[in-house]
């Protein structure tokens, strides 16, 4: 089975905007895979089908091979989303926002305490735990948020545009984490708008494209033709 399937996915916002076209990708378990495509190209739509916050039009989504249409809640498991948008309570402390969210998945508080100690100092966050989550930077918060994505230790993280106004220091250490995540067996499926990006971290590609997927390659395969 696939880490994720998509089959003729399309989406049509309720203005009629038709965002995807019919979408087709399949990435394997394991994978380090990104889907590039400029603003607009229906990115963010695609990651938010995959988490249901987005309904999609028509088209078959699975994960791990689990169709979300029939078994969202089992899918979901093996999902972690970090979305572009920070989506905590801000006035949690940085431990709480972590910890909360093992509460979704049914994840005992110890497990889940040690689990969040485990990520936080991962992240060097560690120092920032008790410290209301809305008092940190924007290149901390997206680090909480990658945390919280990992509470449940899924076997997919998703990330939409993870780097976006992230500066070059930090963009280099959360590539190394990301990195080390996926060596140790985690599937990574990023969003971005920098070839850059794909091309340094990513093994596989899609390039989308006002909905469309105009590419899917090896990124070693993708560098050849430019
Ligand atoms: P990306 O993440 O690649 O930048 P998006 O998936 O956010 O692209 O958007 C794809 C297209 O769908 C864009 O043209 C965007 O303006 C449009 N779009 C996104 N959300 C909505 C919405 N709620 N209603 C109508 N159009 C939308
Ligand atoms: P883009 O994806 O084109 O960079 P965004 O508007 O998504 O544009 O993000 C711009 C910057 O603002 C990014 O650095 C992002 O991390 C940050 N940002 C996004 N949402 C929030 C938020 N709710 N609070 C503070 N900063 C945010």
């Amino acid at each position: 089975t696939y880490a994720l399937e998509i089959s003729d996915l399309k989406k049509q916002y309720d203005n009629g905007f038709e965002a995807l076209k019919g979408v087709n990708l399949k990435v394997e378990k394991g994978d380090f895979f990104a889907l590039l495509g400029p603003n607009g190209a229906g990115k963010s739509t695609t990651i938010g089908i995959l988490c249901s916050l987005v309904n999609k039009t028509s088209g078959k989504v699975s994960i791990c091979g689990e169709d979300i249409d029939l078994n969202f809640a089992r899918a979901k498991q093996y999902l972690g989303v970090v979305p572009q948008e920070f989506n905590f309570n801000v006035f949690e402390t940085v431990f709480n926002v972590v910890v909360t969210q093992a509460g979704f998945y049914g994840i005992p508080t110890v497990i889940a305490e040690e689990r969040a100690e485990k990520y936080l100092k991962q992240l060097a966050l560690w120092d920032k735990k008790d410290v209301q989550s809305r008092m940190l930077s924007g290149g901390m918060k997206r680090r909480l948020m990658i945390a919280r994505a990992l509470i449940h230790e899924p076997d997919i993280l998703i990330l939409d545009e993870p780097t976006a106004g992230v500066d070059i220091e930090l963009r280099r250490s959360m590539w190394e984490f990301i990195t080390k995540l996926n060596d140790a067996g985690t599937t990574i499926i990023l969003t971005t708008h920098y070839l850059e990006e794909a091309e340094q971290l990513c093994r596989n590609i899609a390039i989308i494209n006002s909905g469309e997927i105009v590419e899917n390659t090896s990124v070693k395969a993708l560098l050849k033709t430019l």
